[in-house]
């Protein structure tokens, strides 16, 4: 037997870094947008992708989202449709519900919703009338636009009301939110963030809800791909809905799902399809069918593992870097880092500027590394400006890297962000490029 192990099919392998879409007719036809493309992909392989949000999704997402399915129209749902011709895309949605349903464990799954924001816009349609009170994270805090932003459907349709984290362990302070459950008797609670770090007790959501007659939503879309891991606890058990976007954790394609109790199906189903939405992108619907396959298979359970250790050990060297972490680390693929530091310190510049979360980000991206300015909770700075950064490490996981290189990350992040006049760029991109060249991301055919 040979001693040397076959490589590795990297196309074949959902985790890998992979081979790069193929634009040569889209060259040919309309050079100018396959410039903007190439440009674009060029950008993600020569660059770090820290935005906590985003993931690389497969060749094989990529090809079901380019697919002839873009053509077709197919308002309702399978075996319910109100077009001909629709047997293969109900084929496709059939796949990507039954996939969905064994993969969270869901009695029911709505895989339409076009985005995360359209999801939360269905389940607020199902659940509740104009004017109703729902209780959500504080944006500031972590929550997201869709809990009840001034200027989103929520915030101007319904009557929301924030729970903060505790000041103290800026954690969610669960007996806060029963005292404001009872005294706001809310009919839909949210948790699930964009900026939250850390697990959330679902069980303990689930009965404050149950004490005030509300339903309970989970919002995972950042966290859906962990859950699907394995490695955090589910909130199916207890929610009465979870929405998910494809697109983070997941690593599927841009898009939305709703998974929900059996007793809810015919609701939500309703509030997706006509109520919010027309005619479902069956391309996208395909591209999710192949993600939750993906997904499914053990070397994503590997993954997403790794996901959290990568952010743990980045967590732990930025704080080296005097980025202090936001309730004191993470549990998942993301983490905040206040820029003030643990002892107001913080990280300066070399004539001892303050940094703020809007000047870090510019640092970062002139320097080749991609990451984005986040309130921290009891911020004293404004939202466009803010005293923190997001990281998240789903992307640099998909690349294969690990704990060592996380630790290289984080020297490079402070260099960039006490780099207040530029000097260290040149010096920080040619390392970057190094990385990003150790750890290709779509790699050239
Ligand atoms: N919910 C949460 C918690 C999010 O963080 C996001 C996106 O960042 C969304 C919903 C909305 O997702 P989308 O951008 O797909 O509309």
């Amino acid at each position: 037997m040979s001693p040397i192990a076959a490589p590795r099919l990297h196309t074949a392998d959902p985790i890998a870094p992979f081979y790069g879409p193929d634009y040569g007719a889209l060259v040919r036809t309309d050079p100018q947008i396959a410039g903007v493309l190439l440009d674009e992909l060029e950008r993600q392989r020569s660059s770090l992708q820290l935005i906590a949000s985003e993931n690389p999704a497969s060749p094989a997402v990529l090809a079901a989202l380019g697919s002839v399915l873009s053509n077709k129209y197919a308002e309702g749902y399978p075996g319910r449709r109100y077009y001909g011709g629709c047997a293969q895309v109900d084929a496709a949605e059939r796949l990507a519900v039954d996939r969905a349903v064994a993969l969270f464990g869901a009695d029911h799954v709505n895989v339409q919703p076009h985005t995360g924001a359209a999801a939360n816009l269905a389940v607020f349609a199902a659940l509740l009338t104009p004017g109703e009170k729902v209780l959500a994270m504080a944006l500031p805090h972590g929550g997201h636009l869709t809990h009840g932003a001034q200027g989103n459907f929520s915030g101007t349709w319904f009557e929301t009301v924030g729970y903060p984290v505790s000041e103290q362990t800026e954690l969610i302070d669960y007996d806060r939110v029963r005292d404001l459950a009872r005294e706001h008797r809310p009919k839909l609670i949210i948790c699930g963030a964009t900026a939250y770090a850390r697990l959330i007790d679902f069980a303990a959501f689930r009965a404050i809800a149950d004490e005030v007659g509300a339903h309970l939503l989970v919002d995972a879309a950042h966290f859906a791909g962990l859950v699907a891991g394995g490695v955090i606890p589910s909130p199916v058990p207890y929610a009465d809905v979870v929405t998910l976007t494809t697109h983070k954790t997941l690593r599927g394609p841009r898009g939305g799902a709703i998974l929900c109790r059996a007793e809810l199906a015919s609701a939500i189903d309703r509030a997706v399809f006509p109520f919010t939405q027309g005619g479902p992108l069956m391309h996208a619907i395909a591209a999710k069918a192949v993600a939750f396959a993906e997904a499914a298979k053990p070397e994503f359970r590997e993954y997403a593992a790794q996901i959290v250790a990568n952010a743990r050990a980045l967590t732990e060297a930025l704080e080296q870097e005097g980025m202090r972490a936001v309730s004191g680390g993470t549990d998942t693929h993301l983490a905040v880092l206040d820029l003030r530091g643990r002892d107001g310190a913080g990280v300066r510049t070399a004539v001892g500027a303050k940094v703020t979360g809007r000047e870090a980000e510019m640092r970062c991206e002139r320097a080749g590394i991609m990451l984005n300015r986040s309130c921290v909770p009891y911020d004293s700075a404004k939202p466009m400006v803010t005293s923190g950064l997001r990281v998240g490490t789903a992307t640099v996981t998909a690349q294969r890297m690990k704990e060592p290189e996380m630790r290289r990350i984080a020297t490079l992040i402070g260099r960039a962000v006490r780099d207040a006049d530029g000097v260290a760029v040149p010096a920080v991109e040619k390392e970057v490029a190094e990385l990003v060249g150790e750890f290709p991301l779509y790699r050239p055919r």
